[in-house]
């Protein structure tokens, strides 16, 4: 029996039931979805007869809260943090280094730069971890505004909405292949005569009941929307090739998905290869304390074959069952204002900024004026995955916006502004605020103006970087961080996981920047659009290498100093021959050397009367390219024809600072 079932005919929530299982002497896990019919039946016999074990299990939770609460604000020190904060200033605030609060937010499988804001959920996770009893800063007015007026940034209500389920896996297992084939058999798409939209999301339906399915597979969708701390994926389906098992990336996924406390179905892909080995990856994840539910364990697996459509109705089936156990956590309330995640963003050249929506709670419509990051607009018009003009849309709809002013970045939260008057309002600070912050980056600066002594301006090689894996990732851009050089910096405008791709190629285009791919390959697509816009890509396996090549490309564009290299001084014994701007002399090698195609500064009592170039010396007759010290020899000079009997020369080169 689920247990969501029985927790329906004993009268408690599916969260209370896991809480009486050991009550009621049952070591039954929190994560578990079905219990044993004799342990079921077991269990309504007991409440029963005694009723009371419920009402005394509710009266233990009430104290006991209370007490934990009071211990925790005791011992810890307050910390008042604002609703969106970035994590360079979360990193002041928590008065640790920004790569440790990196680090801490990838373990919760956060990826965010310093510069990336996070919400007030993330950064209360992460100031615990710290120590801290964080508390919501008081906004005013104004900074209730900016937030566009939403107090409720977690989606919370008491309404069920379809789940949103994100498929994550090993590049190659499938993934893209499910979501297509969910697509073709389960979208209804009767009105838009069978064409669905790539919008980022579609929702399928399977007996009656819709799932929201982000349209982007692999880390990349889910991580860049939890690097802004929204947690958009209800559900993950971690897609495993039979025929391959447990990759890095797979291994990669279930770190994510399990530090961010998500519920996954594994969706055995595949099966319908004659090398399939489904037994194989059960193992596989056996050995990683993920014990699969044939085995005993708790973990959902499906078998499946995207290609040949097998299994995939169960795959759902597993889906939705999740989302009933779930459903605590899978609500929301279409009454209040809306607030969304953005789940692709791109400027259209015909519709201008267009973004996809995910409604996490409330209703958007069309009129609506919106804050989303921080760009503002009126929604124009609203389009669904399949293409049609919506007027309304309710929690978990993907929708395609038109109206905004800018394109926001992906894992931006939308909100609904009051009016248009505060819209306007919020804009000016905004821009005002980003002015602010740019002047903080004192670097920045002398890239962009350059200083009075360095001349030159400081110059950025633009690195797009995709990777196999997050580890990998890292790794490389750690190594990049190691590349320095005094006017030259490397930037990495993009980074991402899986192959490259044409959006790829276009963002490295606008801001000229080189591809890179480690461990990943280039989509044909790609490949052709790179040749054809002259986007230089590289592909290595070899992290070495491709730091290397970087390397290569930062040392192309450094500007080096010239410093003078001293060789040796001569006496100038006789002149032989004068003519404009060339001289013949003969000379006494005093100190060092000479040597042809040096310098020689020319110094008369001690004062400098001209510099010459050195371009031939004799040796008795021979033309030779160096004369030791204590040696008469011949010198031809270019550059001036008043040296004299005396003189000093002082020989030296100019080499390139290194
Ligand atoms: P992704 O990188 O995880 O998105 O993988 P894709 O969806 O692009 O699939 C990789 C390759 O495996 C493609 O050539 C697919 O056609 C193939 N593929 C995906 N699913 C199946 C399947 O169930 N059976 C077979 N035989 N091939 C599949």
């Amino acid at each position: 029996m689920n247990v969501t079932e029985l927790a329906r005919r004993i009268k408690v929530s599916p969260n209370e039931m896991r809480d009486l299982f050991p009550r009621l002497g049952y070591d039954i896990g929190r994560k578990a979805i079905k219990v044993d019919d004799a342990v079921a039946h077991k269990i309504i016999e007991m409440v029963e007869q005694d009723s009371s074990i419920i009402e005394r299990y509710r009266r233990e939770q009430q104290p006991e809260e209370e007490e934990i609460e009071a211990v925790s604000t005791e011992t810890k020190t307050e910390l008042r943090v604002p609703q969106v904060i970035t994590v360079r200033d979360f990193a002041g605030l928590v008065q640790k280094p920004v790569t440790t609060v990196i680090q801490e937010l990838m373990k919760n499988g956060i990826l965010a730069n310093l510069n990336e804001r996070i919400d007030y959920e993330t950064a209360s996770i992460i100031a615990e971890d710290f120590g801290y009893a964080p508390v919501p800063q008081d906004t005013d007015r104004t900074d209730q505004a900016q937030q566009g007026g939403a107090t409720d940034e977690k989606p919370t209500g008491s309404t069920p909405r379809p789940p949103v389920v994100v498929v994550m896996g090993h590049v190659d297992h499938g993934k893209t292949k499910l979501l297509d084939t969910i697509r073709k058999a389960n979208v209804i798409d009767s009105e838009s005569g069978g064409i669905t939209q790539h919008i980022g999301a579609y929702q399928a339906e399977r007996n009656g009941k819709l799932i929201t399915f982000i349209d982007t597979p692999g880390h990349q969708a889910f991580t860049a929307m939890r690097s802004r701390g929204a947690r958009v994926a209800d559900i993950a389906i971690l897609v495993v090739a039979a025929d391959d098992g447990l990759k890095p990336q797979t291994e990669e996924a279930i770190q994510i998905i399990q530090s961010a406390k998500v519920p996954f179905v594994v969706a055995i892909n595949k099966i319908d290869k004659p090398e399939a080995d489904p037994e194989k990856v059960l193992n596989q994840l056996a050995q990683k304390n993920l014990l699969p539910e044939s085995w005993g364990g708790k973990i959902m697996t499906v078998n499946v074959s995207a290609k040949s459509g097998e299994g995939i109705e169960a795959l759902l089936d597993s889906v939705l069952l999740v989302a009933e156990v779930e459903q605590d956590h899978i609500m929301a309330d279409p009454d209040q204002p809306a607030v969304g995640t953005v789940i692709e963003s791109h400027v259209d050249k015909g519709e201008g900024p267009v973004a996809t929506i995910l409604v996490r709670t409330g209703t958007l419509r069309r009129g609506d004026a919106v804050q989303v990051g921080t760009v503002v607009g009126k929604i124009r018009a609203m389009k669904n995955h399949l293409g049609k003009e919506i007027t309304e849309a309710p929690p978990s709809t993907p929708v395609k916006l038109l109206g905004l002013k800018g394109s926001p970045e992906v894992g931006d939260t939308l909100h609904i502004a009051d009016d248009e008057t505060s819209l306007k309002k919020i804009q000016k600070q905004l821009k005002h605020k980003e002015r602010a912050y740019r002047d903080t980056q004192t670097w920045q600066q002398v890239q962009t103006n350059g200083t009075e002594e360095e001349g030159d301006q400081a110059k950025e090689v633009h690195v797009v970087l995709k990777a196999d894996t997050l580890g990998s990732q890292e790794a490389i851009i750690q190594s990049l961080e190691t590349i320095v050089a005094k006017d030259v910096r490397v930037s990495i405008v993009k980074k991402g996981l899986g192959n490259i791709s044409d959006v790829d190629i276009l963002e490295a285009e606008s801001v000229g920047a080189r591809v890179y791919g480690f461990n990943v390959k280039i989509n044909q697509n790609a490949e052709e659009l790179a040749q054809e816009r002259g986007v230089p890509v590289r592909t290595d396996t070899i992290i070495y290498n491709l730091i290397d090549d970087v390397q290569e490309q930062v040392n192309a564009l450094v500007t080096y100093d010239k410093v003078k290299v001293e060789l040796g001084r001569a006496k100038v014994l006789a002149i032989f021959r004068t003519e404009r701007k060339t001289m013949i002399i003969g000379a006494l090698i005093t100190k060092g050397k000479a040597v042809t195609q040096s310098f020689a500064t020319v110094m008369r009592n001690d004062t400098k009367v001209t510099t010459v170039t050195v371009t031939e010396l004799k040796q008795g007759k021979e033309t030779v390219t160096e004369i030791p010290a204590g040696t008469e020899c011949g010198i031809s000079l270019k550059g001036s024809s008043n040296i004299v009997k005396d003189d000093i020369l002082e020989f030296y080169t100019e080499e390139l600072e290194k």
